[in-house]
Formats: structure tokens, C-alpha cells, sequence
């Protein structure tokens, strides 16, 4: 891959490691989970203590939303992030949350531990670059037409702007198969870690579009060396305004969550070669 500076990894044992508290992203197994869009208070804290009570550290929810449709919900805006930012407070988890809009990165900033950068924006030049000049860590998604070199370059946008820790996922890709969401490319962990030093995270979520689809992409995903997940949950699925085909109901969260933690434990054996 011609032209990658920042990105590509200098020597086998080269990792970045993005430090939260006591975690590191790339050093520890990342579980990121909570509902695709804050709807509520209620929704967002009884979520975020099911999330904390099966061992994840960070909580996801959208509070700006890229919807197809300008006619769909498009987040609660400012309302979620004092959502956001009362979850935060209350549970101690880690706040992921998508920032669509360059104006509004410093104030996202302000209540998020890392900023979502959401597939149809991975090549939002402007927003990527003043996520680059912002002290948090930022979570990339791999828009579903990018190949990984584009999405390589799109993390080098942030990185040549000073900040060093972001986070790539990959989120599945649009081919010709219809009856998935999206086609998941797992092959994309390995090959990414072949070239970069980056962390590389999945989500199975919108890889799939289908719940039921989630767990056994999840468990392919950190067999495949993923540094974490990220999933979506709801605790009423049927009521979820936003993409409610695919969200973990409690239970079937709760089985997923134990399964995935365990399985990470099994591979956080550093192996050889890295
Ligand atoms: C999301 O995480 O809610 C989302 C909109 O994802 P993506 O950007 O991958 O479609
Ligand atoms: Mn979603």
C-alpha cells in the first residue's frame, strides 16, 4: 500500500495501545455495547447497567444519527448527550458516541471517551481531520464501499492532525448478498493487522443486520483477533426507533457477552509473531 505513513506498522511487536483508566484498547479485550440510538433516559441507563453488569467497560449510543432517510429519527441531539453524560457519571462505563458534524466535535469531546466515526462519514475529510486535532480517541468505521487502503488512508487524515489513538472497525461491506445487511469481511482483521499497528475492532451488528446472526459473527470475529467488539442492545428490542432487526435482546446479550469475554480470554495468550 503505496503512500501510508502514520498507519503502517513499523516492526512485528509494533501496537498502539489506547490507554481509558485502567484499560487499553489494543492491550485488553474491548467490549463496547448499548442501544444503536439514546432514546430515553430510561432506556439508556436500564441498557448501560446490563452492559456494565456483564463486564463490559464501554457503552455505546447514538445521539447524533445518520439515517438514510432524512424522514427517520434522527437522534435526540444535545438531549443525549446529557443522557450521555449522566450514564457516564452513574455507571462509570465509557461513552462511544458518533459525531457527524466538524461544528460539533469539541462539544461532543466534552462528554464522550471516544468519538464514533460512522461508515458514511469515513471519507468526510473535514470531520476526520478536526477529529484529528482533538484529544480523544476516535473509533473509524470502514464505509461499506471502502477498500482497507482507503480506510488506512482515512485514519492517516486523523493521525496527521496530531492524534495518535484511533480505533478502525470494520463493519461489513455491500456486495451482491442481500439476505445479510451487509457482508461481513472478517478477513479484514487479519489483513489489517498485517499492515497496521492500529487496534481493530468489529461489529457484527451492522455486518449482519439480523440479531440472530450477531453471536456466532461475534465469536468468529475475536477468533479471527479482533481487539474488541462493538454491539448493539436494546432492552426492548420490538420498541427500538433505529435498526431494531438487529438488537440484542437482555437475554440473548447476556449469553453473547459471556460467551465473547471467555473466548478473548482464551486468545489474550499473546502469540508468536506479535
Ligand atoms: C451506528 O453505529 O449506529 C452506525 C450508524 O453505524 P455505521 O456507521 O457503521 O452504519
Ligand atoms: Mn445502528
Amino acid at each position: 500500500m503505496e503512500g501510508l505513513k502514520l498507519t503502517v506498522r513499523q516492526h512485528p511487536g509494533h501496537k498502539t495501545l489506547i490507554p481509558l483508566g485502567e484499560t487499553a484498547i489494543g492491550r485488553d479485550f474491548a467490549l463496547i455495547a448499548g442501544p444503536c440510538s439514546i432514546e430515553s433516559e430510561d432506556q439508556a441507563l436500564a441498557t448501560a447497567r446490563l452492559v456494565k453488569s456483564e463486564g463490559a467497560l464501554f457503552f455505546r449510543g447514538g445521539a447524533y444519527k445518520p439515517r438514510t432517510s432524512p424522514y427517520s429519527f434522527q437522534g435526540l441531539g444535545e438531549e443525549a448527550l446529557d443522557i450521555l453524560a449522566r450514564v457516564r457519571r452513574e455507571t462509570g462505563l465509557f461513552v462511544v458516541t458518533e459525531v457527524m458534524d466538524p461544528r460539533h466535535v469539541s462539544r461532543v469531546a466534552e462528554i464522550a471517551d471516544i468519538l464514533q466515526i460512522g461508515a458514511r462519514n469515513m471519507q468526510n475529510y473535514p470531520l476526520l481531520q478536526e477529529t484529528g486535532k482533538c484529544h480523544r480517541p476516535v473509533l473509524l468505521k470502514r464505509g461499506n464501499n471502502a477498500t482497507m487502503e482507503e480506510l488506512l488512508f482515512s485514519a492517516e487524515y486523523i493521525l496527521a492532525e496530531g492524534n495518535p489513538h484511533v480505533i478502525l472497525c470494520e463493519r461489513g461491506i455491500r456486495t451482491f448478498e442481500s439476505y445479510t445487511r451487509n457482508t461481513l469481511d472478517l478477513s479484514a482483521i487479519p489483513s489489517l493487522k498485517e499492515i497496521t499497528h492500529l487496534p481493530v475492532i468489529v461489529d457484527p451488528s451492522h455486518g449482519t443486520g439480523r440479531a440472530s446472526l450477531v453471536p456466532p459473527m461475534s465469536l468468529a470475529a475475536v477468533a479471527a483477533g479482533a481487539d474488541g467488539l462493538i454491539l448493539e442492545v436494546h432492552y426492548r428490542p420490538e420498541e427500538s426507533v433505529s435498526d431494531k432487526e438487529q438488537a440484542l435482546s437482555p437475554s440473548l446479550f447476556q449469553k453473547t457477552a459471556r460467551e465473547i469475554l471467555d473466548l478473548s480470554r482464551f486468545f489474550q495468550t499473546p502469540k508468536t509473531g506479535e
